[in-house]
């Protein structure tokens, strides 16, 4: 396939079934033949693009890393001509892999050393990040835990799911749940419903969420049968993973659409990645596609200090540039919050563009999305009650 590089796709067009025409779209259309049709050695990959010495060498040495894989909804995205295409960045493995940063880690959040159950982080106060598998439908080169996503590595999850909803029940502080891994959404609709049912019954716990991409790289999952399921469980929110606007297509839209039609709010969340969405140009058309799929973009990451990322890692003050881009500038609802997982496990942190000028006890002045500057008066000591006024 051959994509035009200097306009971001703006429209939900179709990519399938590309490379898979002679697939019947019994096959196609179906979840299970998607994950078992996943590209995932040189050789397969070879057959359908051009690969560049980086690519090959970075594929040959994945294995005993963070493995590759790659659905063939997937697939179809990436230019095959183009080797900086946007999407093959995200997916196929790179030599440059292997080039370690010394300020780079394992686990560049500290998630293992907040972990009272295995499987449970427990960092925040009231909330908990639940690692509920080690498998997604493809793999992001720049996953944040790709110390133990994919099985490749020499670290496993071992998640303990019997402790982990025992530590939930002991723990009343705890009122939100977010499950992630891996992709919880690879569970079958059975088994997800009964990790779900557990922790409805978990008085306390008031909201759950799921933070997926698969409805990103695994369109096809979001089933009808996997939407009635899920609404039983309000209130339940879903955070997808979009980088770039060629991963919205027209499917990957009405799988959203479905989510939504079932009472899911949705939100995105975008890491910030060299040569795939390091452009104001290409995150205003990504926001706006959001938008349209009912999407509100959550959070955009500064990159994790992953082992062997600097490849892909894009400076702080571009990160900035492009929230600046954005701020005032378009829809509130489509500027996302930047924020920086601060190394070693101090948690999210947002970072801003800087809007106040000065403050002091008198006044603040702020400078608006046109560069303006405004002031505002902090109120005066003696109107702070209005008693002073009375005789
Ligand atoms: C990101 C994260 C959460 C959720 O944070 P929100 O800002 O509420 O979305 C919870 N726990 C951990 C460990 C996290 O990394």
């Amino acid at each position: 396939m051959h994509f035009d590089r200097d306009v971001p796709e703006r429209s939900f067009s179709s990519h399938a079934p590309g490379y898979w025409k002679n697939q019947p779209s019994v096959n196609w259309d179906s979840w299970q033949w998607q994950l078992q049709n996943r590209i995932n050695d040189l050789p397969s990959l070879e057959n359908h693009l051009r690969l560049t010495r980086e690519e090959r060498s970075g594929i040959l040495l994945s294995g005993n890393k963070l493995a590759m894989a790659i659905t063939p909804h997937f697939l179809n995205l990436i230019d095959r001509d183009d080797p900086d295409c946007p999407i093959r960045r995200q997916v196929i493995p790179r030599i440059e892999e292997t080039v370690e940063a010394d300020y780079e880690m394992a686990d560049p959040c500290g998630e293992d050393g907040d972990m009272p159950v295995p499987g449970l982080v427990h960092r925040y106060p009231d909330r908990v990040n639940f690692l509920v598998t080690d498998r997604c439908a493809s793999y992001c080169r720049y996953c944040t835990r790709s110390r133990v996503v994919s099985g490749a590595g020499t670290q496993h999850l071992e998640t303990e799911f019997e402790a982990a909803f025992n530590y939930l029940e002991e723990h009343t502080e705890v009122r939100d749940v977010l499950l992630s891994g891996g992709d919880p959404l690879l569970f079958s609709d059975g088994k997800l419903e009964r990790i779900l049912r557990r922790l409805r019954a978990i008085e306390h716990i008031e909201f759950v969420r799921i933070g997926t991409r698969v409805p990103i790289f695994l369109p096809q999952r979001i089933t009808p049968e996997l939407c009635a399921m899920l609404r039983q469980f309000h209130p339940l929110f879903i955070s997808v993973h979009t980088n770039h606007p060629r991963e919205l297509t027209s499917e990957v839209k009405q799988a959203l659409e479905r989510l939504a039609d079932a009472g899911i709010p949705l939100g995105n969340q975008s890491v910030l990645l060299r040569g795939v969405n390091d452009s104001l140009d290409v995150m205003k058309v990504l926001v706006h596609k959001l938008l349209r799929c009912r999407v509100r973009p959550y959070y955009l990451y500064q990159m994790d200090l992953i082992l062997g990322s600097s490849h892909l890692r894009v400076p702080v003050s571009r990160g900035l540039e492009i929230i600046q881009g954005l701020r005032g500038h378009t829809t509130g609802y489509a500027v996302p919050t930047y924020v920086i997982d601060a190394p070693g496990g101090g948690g999210k942190v947002p970072v801003h563009p800087d809007t106040v000028i000065q403050r002091n006890e008198e006044r603040i002045i702020v400078r608006n999305y046109e560069g303006k500057l405004f002031e505002y008066p902090e109120p005066a000591a003696e109107f702070a009650s209005l008693g002073a006024f009375l005789p």
